[in-house]
């Protein structure tokens, strides 16, 4: 088959691997910058150009879009998705995860556990959404943040103020969420791919930490999830709408809570610590679901 990954370093890891198993499975992959594409929407042909060379059509897109340039990633995936090629994940589903509170108010109306989570415009509720969430400590999420940058522990209400009033200045979107102290610093990664839990990681912070990121200096060991920790991943996935995807749980007093399900979840960090080949499985899930010409995606917008 015929692949292309949109990504703006081919030299990642994930990229790597992607490539790599593509290769090692008998297809060809080409790797383009998402931000040297060029669309032309205004023909009854949808054209895309790279560096000026019109685009073939291929059998699947694998989107890998930075959360820096998610609004033009996905236009340009959306013109794929317009040429009939299949994206390993849907451009729609990518923006219901990109935007925490969005992803949240899915999930809730699926009944899967989440922290307590509130959220309001401007500073002047900001007393009320504290309360909300139960009072200090807080956790404050940026509602577009990745890597754990742009989220911020507050340990007490006046900090929690001062900070969402910070936000509010500056004119970023925020939530607010209780705290969960169960998770100590980790969570649970959950790699899922088509409804299954394919391998999953503890996360744990660095010390002093809250937040268990790799990005933040975090490390993963290898776990088995229960049963019920696997069908809450996998419902969780399906209520985005992502084919592949990293969910990120914490243990709590209640059972799992989800946090937020990444659409281009990264491949170092579980496959160092699993040994599961996980690139080669999202290889083989576009080999059996893309067909060019028979899948169309569900929709856009
Ligand atoms: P990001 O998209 O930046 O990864 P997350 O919502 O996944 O944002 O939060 C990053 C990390 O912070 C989580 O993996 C978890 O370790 C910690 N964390 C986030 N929210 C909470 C919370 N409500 N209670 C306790 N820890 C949290
Ligand atoms: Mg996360």
């Amino acid at each position: 088959m015929r692949f292309v990954m949109l990504a703006r370093n081919p030299g990642l890891y994930s990229h790597v691997r992607l490539c790599e198993a593509a290769r090692a499975r008998g297809h060809s992959i080409d790797v383009i910058n998402t931000l040297h594409v060029h669309m032309n929407i205004t023909s009854n042909l949808p054209v895309l150009r790279y560096n000026g060379r019109r685009l073939p059509i291929y059998d699947a897109v694998i989107p890998r879009i930075g959360a820096s340039i998610t609004h033009y990633g996905l236009a340009v995936l959306r013109q794929f998705e317009m040429q009939g090629i299949f994206p390993l994940n849907e451009s729609v589903a990518i923006g219901r995860s990109r935007d925490k509170l969005r992803a949240l108010q899915i999930l809730a109306r699926e009944g899967i556990g989440l922290p307590v989570t509130a959220f309001a415009h401007g500073p002047r509720k900001a007393e009320d959404v504290i309360k909300e969430v139960g009072g200090a400590p807080v956790v404050i999420k940026l509602l577009e943040g990745a890597q754990g940058m742009g989220v911020v522990l507050a340990e007490t209400e006046g900090s929690a103020r001062s900070i969402i009033e910070a936000f509010s200045a500056a004119n970023v979107n925020i939530m607010v969420q209780e705290f969960v102290p169960e998770a100590s610093g980790s969570d649970i990664r959950a790699f899922v791919i088509d409804g299954e839990v394919v391998a999953a990681t503890k996360r744990i912070g660095r010390p002093g930490e809250f937040r268990s990121n790799l990005h933040r200096g975090g490390t993963a060991i290898k776990i088995d999830l229960t049963p019920e920790e696997c069908q809450i991943a996998s419902h969780a996935a399906g209520a985005v709408g992502l084919n592949v995807s990293g969910v990120d749980m914490v243990r709590s007093s209640r059972g799992p809570l989800v946090m937020e399900v990444n659409s281009s979840p990264g491949l170092e960090g579980i496959e160092g610590a699993t040994g599961i080949d996980i690139a080669g499985l999202v290889i083989a899930f576009l080999e059996k679901t893309a067909s060019y010409g028979k899948t169309q995606t569900k929709g856009m917008g």
